[in-house]
């Protein structure tokens, strides 16, 4: 018999989803919690897709594309100049592919927030009775690639319990959306620090290179092999092992420029900023937070209860399409 605590989040009774689109008055009076949370979500939600209009508005201000297809902007351009901070480079090649990253990320979320929000699901099992047992294993938001119903599903509980004050709904939510694109989770920032500030996303990248910190470098094969196509070579992760992997970010600023700008969690951050027209520093802190468990944060495999049932609901809806 388990306890009554675990009890509740394995029974699918006690276990609710709701669309971002269904009205309130749908979430059964038991769940009271999230009736009262919902609002605060929507709007953290509504902040994220703000987010991606706005910084799209101002990318586009004084970026066009030439009769051929080139994306042409001023050197001026307001993004360019914080790319340029955030990556500390004045490359101008870096900076070329850095722009058109982040317009495909901008041009893809707009994409998947202007479609119908009802693929964004809101999941809880705190119920009047049984208040849900925070778990530091559980993701508080998350997508599965191979989901045909490109869904993100919010864990609703996480938010009230989450021991990381800096961690906002709409960063995360923007950080699913990107994933949506394939933005990749080679690191997740920040994981040593106050505040996911810009400039310090290369020195997350350096610390992890250099596996200080407990910061942690994914090695995603998809991306490897899109940057062996970049260089002309077959590359794969079997003949390119992760020290080599290594190597290459070290030895190569592309790459490394690159993994900052497909990286889901820094993609976030540098829509919010240019969005609100904040610089690249402003949330800068010196001090350090404890290093926390690298590995139980991007392990999936070892999850709570509430997200492998949320995750089998989501298998059993993509094989029934
Ligand atoms: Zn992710």
């Amino acid at each position: 018999m388990l306890p009554k605590s675990e009890k509740v989040i394995i029974d699918r009774a006690d276990f609710y989803q709701h669309k971002l689109t269904d009205p309130i008055e749908n979430i059964p009076p038991r769940f009271e919690s999230l009736r009262k949370k919902l609002p605060h979500i929507l709007n953290e939600i509504r902040i994220a897709k703000k987010n991606v209009m706005k910084a799209k508005k101002l990318f586009m201000r004084s970026a066009m594309f030439n009769k051929f297809h080139v994306l042409t902007y001023p050197d001026n351009h307001p993004v360019k100049a914080y790319l340029k901070q955030v990556l500390r480079t004045v490359d101008e090649e870096i900076l070329d592919q850095s722009m058109n990253r982040f317009l495909f990320y901008l041009n893809e979320m707009e994409q998947y927030f202007d479609g119908p929000l009802d693929k964004i699901i809101i999941a809880t099992c705190s119920t009047t009775n049984d208040r849900y047992l925070h778990n530091t294993l559980c993701p508080m938001v998350f997508s599965m690639p191979l989901d045909s119903g490109n869904r993100i599903v919010i864990m609703a509980d996480a938010f009230d319990v989450q021991p990381i004050p800096t961690t906002k709904l709409h960063l995360t939510a923007l950080h699913e959306a990107s994933h949506r694109s394939d933005s990749v989770d080679f690191i997740l920032s920040p994981t040593t620090r106050d505040a996911g500030d810009a400039c310090e996303f290369m020195d997350v990248i350096d610390e992890a290179l250099l596996n200080q910190y407990a910061e942690f470098i994914d090695n995603n094969s998809f991306f490897l092999k899109a940057y062996g196509h970049s260089i002309g070579r077959e590359l794969n992760t079997d003949n390119v092992p992760w020290p080599i992997f290594h190597e290459l970010i070290k030895r190569d600023p592309m790459l490394k420029a690159n993994i900052v700008m497909d990286n889901a969690d820094f993609i976030a951050i540098m829509i919010s900023d240019i969005a609100n027209n904040v610089k690249f520093n402003h949330n800068y802190r010196r001090a350090r937070r404890p290093v926390r468990d690298v590995t139980s944060v991007v392990s999936d495999f070892t999850v709570p209860l509430l997200f492998r049932l949320v995750c089998s609901e989501i298998e059993a809806w993509s094989t029934g399409y």
